[in-house]
């Protein structure tokens, strides 16, 4: 068989030590809701989700119905909440698949009120409130309209209310503080219409880590989970592993003489006689090309940096300064680590973007292997 030259390793170990670290900040009534759209951010939505199920999460947060579908095909029955709002056609899909939509508006409300009464059917739906991050969610003025639907709907079962924080790595920030506020607001002023949602929910990672859950009884991390700190000062208040470790072995090694020119561009030419590591991963492997003569990988216990432009299928690394000849079919780790070597923050920094973006592009293209 031919070895993979590139592969991802989930280290699932990892995933339930940091669900265990997040859970150790929040008192034990707050139920945990992990955010597993986006192929679990790369790192694969059905292995994610069977160890958090292990782990207590309460459901799982996703983004299309065809992942709940997919979590439901594999046995898990646990809640799933569909967080972005639905389509009136997946309706029926919904239902089947004992989904709670999050209704994200006035108007897909009446549409799914319209459905189960049109079935005579009952459904749990949450309903996202939109705090002042202006995309999806009611605005606080729109709840008489909804308290007069759900007056008049009792196939509409309200069991959760739920709001999302725009920037809560910022948690003094006057919006983060403002949205607290306007959460809180609108939870007093449905309970004073005698409505008892189930859960109040704000809190992403940063929310979790920041506000302990953030004026809530449930919390949704995602990056978190996946051992990535949503801000450098979060690194002070909870200890994760990352999950993901992205490998790769050395195809060629050359030698550059002084001035000699390096791939497209050519962004770069040797100031002085170099050792160069051809590695095949590029950016149709997510490893991001704005990253090129910016990145670093791992090898034989210290960083070796990227040099030149990375291109579709390569990239190269100067590794010069390693004492003994490196050779093709050496590894080289390109992100993440046992000892966190290359962090996903730092790649994402060096990069102009955020953990999330790498995760998942590099996460969803490359085989993964489960540790
Ligand atoms: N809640 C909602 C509604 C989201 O869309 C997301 C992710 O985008 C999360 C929670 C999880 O956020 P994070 O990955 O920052 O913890």
């Amino acid at each position: 068989m031919i070895r993979w030259s590139r592969w991802v390793e989930i280290n699932l170990w990892a995933l339930r030590v940091n669900f265990r670290a997040l859970r150790a900040l929040l008192s034990p009534k707050i139920a945990i809701l992990p955010v597993i759209k986006s192929e679990a951010y790369g790192h694969g939505l059905l292995e994610v989700a069977r160890v958090l199920a292990e782990e207590g999460a309460y459901g799982f947060g996703v983004s299309e119905p065809e992942e709940a579908l997919r979590l439901r095909k594999a046995g898990l029955a646990l809640p799933i909440l569909l967080l972005s709002g639905f389509e009136k056609d997946w309706l029926p899909e919904i239902y089947q698949l004992r989904i709670i939509p999050v209704v994200v508006s006035v108007k897909m409300l009446e549409e799914l009120g319209k459905f189960l009464q049109r079935k005579g059917l009952s459904m749990e739906f949450h309903l996202k409130i939109n705090t002042g991050m202006n995309r999806f969610g009611i605005d606080p003025e729109e709840l008489p309209r909804v308290f007069e639907i759900l007056s008049k709907n009792p196939h509409l079962k309200l069991s959760g209310v739920m709001s999302h924080l725009a920037c809560a790595e910022k948690p003094d920030d006057p919006l983060t503080q403002e949205q607290q506020r306007c959460f809180l607001e609108v939870k007093q002023v449905i309970l004073s219409q005698g409505l008892k949602p189930r859960f109040f929910h704000l809190a992403n990672s940063a929310g979790l880590i920041f506000l302990r859950g953030a004026s809530g009884n449930m919390v949704r991390p995602g990056i978190s989970l996946y051992g990535s700190y949503p801000s450098f000062k979060a690194r002070a208040y909870v200890k994760l592993k990352p999950v993901m470790t992205f490998k790769a072995r050395i195809l060629q090694v050359r030698s550059l003489k002084k001035g000699a020119a390096l791939g497209y561009g050519p962004l770069y030419r040797a100031p002085s006689e170099r050792r160069v590591a051809l590695v095949p991963v590029g950016y149709d492997d997510g490893y991001l090309r704005s990253l090129s003569h910016k990145g670093f990988a791992w090898l034989r216990g210290r960083r070796v940096p990227v040099i030149g432009a990375i291109s579709m299928r390569c990239l190269t690394l100067d590794v010069s300064e390693i004492e003994n000849e490196v050779l093709p079919g050496e590894e080289v780790i390109l992100l993440g680590g046992p000892k966190e070597e290359v962090p996903v923050d730092e790649l994402a920094e060096l990069a102009g973007t955020i953990s999330y973006e790498i995760l998942c592009a590099i996460g969803r293209r490359n085989q993964r292997v489960y540790r």
